[in-house]
């Protein structure tokens, strides 16, 4: 069937390991252009030793095929929908929400913990960084928390305005926490590059998660001193033009500081984008083009006080 009705179908590898143990949910790819995350979890799936594991991982290295492959930044191309904006999903949907139906039923609610990577995607560049998100269960936020700090990415986004229903989950890492599934998301790379070090901190992160939950042998070495996130200020654009960035990712800006401005088409300064708060760039606009309502940048507070 033509349109948003026809069928799709997503990748999937599971490994058995040679002990029992829990079942850890590894998914990219919701996002088919931020490739750094999906090379990871190929590099994920290649390594795994099943005869060393306790326990199954799950890995679903590409949610959204039809992004990959026309090359489509943020939606799925067959509905135009984002692939990590409408869990739970529902059957009766488009495609998007019948994949992300099926990603709750087979994925989800088959597995004990759950890790879902992004990165930067083409027009983002970033600078890599976790969320914990809070389910508002203590004992399960604790585990999450040490799930984060296992995974080793040093900037770590507090998340505590997720949807607590799980009915309206909306997200991945919500939908396993609102069904009692300890869950973080992980983000590394940017505008479309597969740089070998974003790759290996998300791959190697993924192994530490699994030392940390004893499916596999070895020490965790946990992030011993992060930079906690306790909000995150979003800049969007007020004009349709051209984006020139004054500031890289990772930066550290303060308030009113100028991140980047916006020219028409024959260069004359239309807007200058200030910074909203002081913080850190989380990640600023990869590609010149810009238009009204996009992402500027999107800058993480540091919180005062570790959580
Ligand atoms: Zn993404």
């Amino acid at each position: 069937m033509p349109g948003p009705a026809r069928a799709t179908s997503i990748p999937v590898a599971v490994v058995h390991g040679a002990k029992p143990g829990p079942v850890l949910a590894l998914v990219s790819g919701a996002h088919g252009t931020e490739y750094s995350s999906i090379i990871a979890l190929e590099r994920v799936i290649t390594r795994i030793d099943p005869a060393s594991l306790s326990g199954t991982v799950i890995i679903v290295p590409l949610v959204n095929v039809n992004s990959f492959e026309m090359k489509v930044p943020h939606v799925n191309p067959v509905d135009n929908k984002s692939m990590n904006r409408f869990y739970p999903g529902r059957m009766d949907g488009t495609q998007t929400e019948r994949a992300l139906y099926l990603m709750t039923k087979e994925v989800v609610d088959r597995c004990n913990y759950l890790i879902d990577l992004h990165g930067g995607d083409i027009d983002e560049s970033l600078r890599p960084y976790s969320y914990w998100p809070l389910s508002g269960n203590a004992q399960q936020d604790a585990i999450s928390k040490q799930m984060a700090l296992a995974f080793g990415l040093d900037h770590i986004i507090i998340a505590a305005d997720r949807p607590k229903d799980p009915a309206a989950s909306r997200y991945l890492d919500n939908t396993a926490n609102t069904r009692g599934k300890p869950a973080i998301a992980v983000e590394a790379g940017h505008a479309a590059t597969t740089e070998t070090d974003d790759i290996e901190l998300l791959a190697n992160g993924c192994f530490n998660v699994m030392r940390f939950l004893k499916m596999l042998p070895g020490t965790v070495a946990f992030v011993e001193n992060p930079v906690w996130i306790e909000s995150v200020q979003n800049m969007a654009s007020d004009a349709t033009g051209i984006f020139y960035p004054l500031v890289r990712r990772g930066t550290y800006v303060v308030q009113g500081m100028k991140v980047g401005y916006i020219t028409d088409y024959v260069g004359r300064t239309i807007l200058e984008a200030r910074a909203p708060a002081s913080g850190v760039v989380l990640y600023i606009r990869a590609v010149p083009s810009m238009t009204k309502g996009e992402t500027i940048a999107n800058i993480g507070v540091v919180a005062k006080q570790a959580p």
